[in-house]
């Protein structure tokens, strides 16, 4: 490993993906019908998608220039009911990008057995680079566009890559200024607005809880874990957070910004809160400690850990860096953070792999109980919404671990294979197609 600075610069790492999200998505189909033997027909019918959308997203822009980004939202499966997934700003998305992460929805909602069907948006746009009343039109501007095909029975968003709490507020808004106030339209909200308790830090939670089942199954004690997560976000530091908690040595973690090291483990809490701290730019860029060493992102995956979480973006474990991968778990925190090959090759050195669909379920979990709570108009506390968090992860890890059992197939597998399987069930059951 080369040793170098520790992180100066935010900039966007722009990076593209080494291999299309679409062609994941489709190799991870592929394996799990031939498993259940569908046919070509069903195939067909499972993975189109019931609606796309692509809209014009003009913004005015602070110097008086005028760009104009491109939005999406496509609504994949609607048979288990209303489409459910995250709306994305990337300079990357497109719908390649967005369509297979609407179909990595509807399998993942199927599999945790939450009542939504897939779906996922975005817009073109790097939200670093526009000022907090920019993010406002833009948000406005894309949901103006898309707003008769959103509902809490018909389309409900959340938040993703380069979005957050804030930007569902906005949405809300905007929704409610056409349809009347209905904070069930999206979830992530703010607790003052709709949100549940908990939420935040549910998928980091759900990683948190399938990575120690993991870890059990291999027959690795938490304390003394040793672990890298890749994206200091959302997800990622809150299962650093959480794998802390429960007295694992988190090794390593790497932002946009780049990555830090300490083989006797970093202090987390001290990270976080530099990343927030005032004046900040959001990201670990010069934070420094003693022992800490710099990381480039090209040698983050061949950390020396027993546990590795990619929880940034697609293709992070690709067919030119898998050879260095060190750890024995790889936990899925991202969507699509694995390619075909990559994966391939870490099931033949016998690294286990949880997937996406099952490893950052936590996320959706929760995002359902905040609709639900938004239709009941009640709310629930935090302890209540992290033990049933936690019932609904831990019966999704041991019914995938029962099927991989079963069938003698690998743990994505066996997730893909009882998720399309609850959808074409649905399907038939409707009689729609
Ligand atoms: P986020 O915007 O909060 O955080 C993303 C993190 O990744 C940031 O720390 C960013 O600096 C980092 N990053 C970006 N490019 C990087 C690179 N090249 N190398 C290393 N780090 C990089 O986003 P998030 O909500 O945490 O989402 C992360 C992933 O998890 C995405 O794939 C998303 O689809 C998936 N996901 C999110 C949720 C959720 O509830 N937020 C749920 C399920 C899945």
């Amino acid at each position: 490993m080369s040793v170098v600075p520790p992180p100066t610069s935010s900039a966007y790492v722009a990076e593209q993906p080494k291999v299309s999200a679409y062609e994941i998505a489709t190799a991870n189909f592929d394996r799990a019908a031939d498993l259940l033997g569908l046919s070509d027909e069903w195939r067909t019918a499972i993975r189109t998608p019931f609606r796309e959308m692509r809209v014009e997203v003009p913004l005015h822009r602070a110097d008086g220039s005028l760009v104009v980004f491109t939005g999406y939202r496509v609504q994949h499966n609607g048979a288990r009911g209303p489409f459910k997934g995250g709306i994305r700003y990337s300079p990357l998305v497109d719908f390649d990008e967005v369509r297979a992460l609407a179909e990595t929805m509807s399998y993942k909602t199927a599999l945790v057995n939450v009542p939504f069907g897939g779906g996922k948006g975005g817009v073109n746009c790097d939200p670093r680079t526009l000022t907090p009343l920019e993010l406002e039109h833009v948000t406005r501007r894309y949901v103006s566009r898309i707003h008769l095909i959103l509902g809490p029975n018909r389309d409900v968003p959340a938040p993703d890559l380069g979005t957050n709490a804030q930007v569902m507020a906005w949405i809300v808004d905007q929704y409610g200024r056409q349809h009347g106030h209905a904070p069930a339209v999206v979830t992530g909200k703010p607790l003052e607005l709709g949100g549940s308790a908990g939420r935040a830090q549910a998928t980091g939670r759900g990683v948190m809880i399938t990575a120690l089942e993991a870890a059990q199954d291999m027959g690795l004690e938490p304390k003394g874990l040793r672990v890298c997560v890749q994206g200091f976000g959302n997800v990622g530091m809150n299962a650093a957070l959480l794998l802390h908690e429960r007295g694992c040595t988190i090794v390593g973690i790497s932002d946009v910004a780049g990555g830090l090291f300490h083989p006797d483990g970093l202090d987390v809490v001290d990270i976080q809160r530099y990343k927030d701290r005032e004046g900040g730019d959001g990201t670990i860029a010069g934070y420094t400690a003693p022992g800490v060493e710099g990381v480039a992102h090209e040698d983050f995956m061949g950390l020396d850990c027993d546990l590795l979480v990619p929880a940034a973006i697609e293709s992070a474990i690709h067919d030119e860096n898998v050879g260095s991968v060190r750890a024995k778990i790889v936990v899925e925190g991202a969507n699509l953070p694995v390619t075909p090959e990559a994966d391939r090759r870490l099931n033949e050195r016998g690294v286990l792999v949880v997937p996406d669909i099952l490893a950052n379920a936590g996320g959706v979990t929760v995002s359902y109980f905040e609709w639900s709570q938004n239709f009941q108009q009640y709310t629930w506390e935090e302890e209540e919404v992290n033990e049933r968090l936690g019932r609904v992860m831990l019966k999704a890890y041991r019914d995938v671990v029962g099927k991989a059992r079963a069938l003698s197939c690998t743990l994505r597998e066996a997730a893909f294979a009882l998720a399309i399987d609850r959808i074409v069930k649905a399907e038939k059951l409707r009689g729609t197609l």
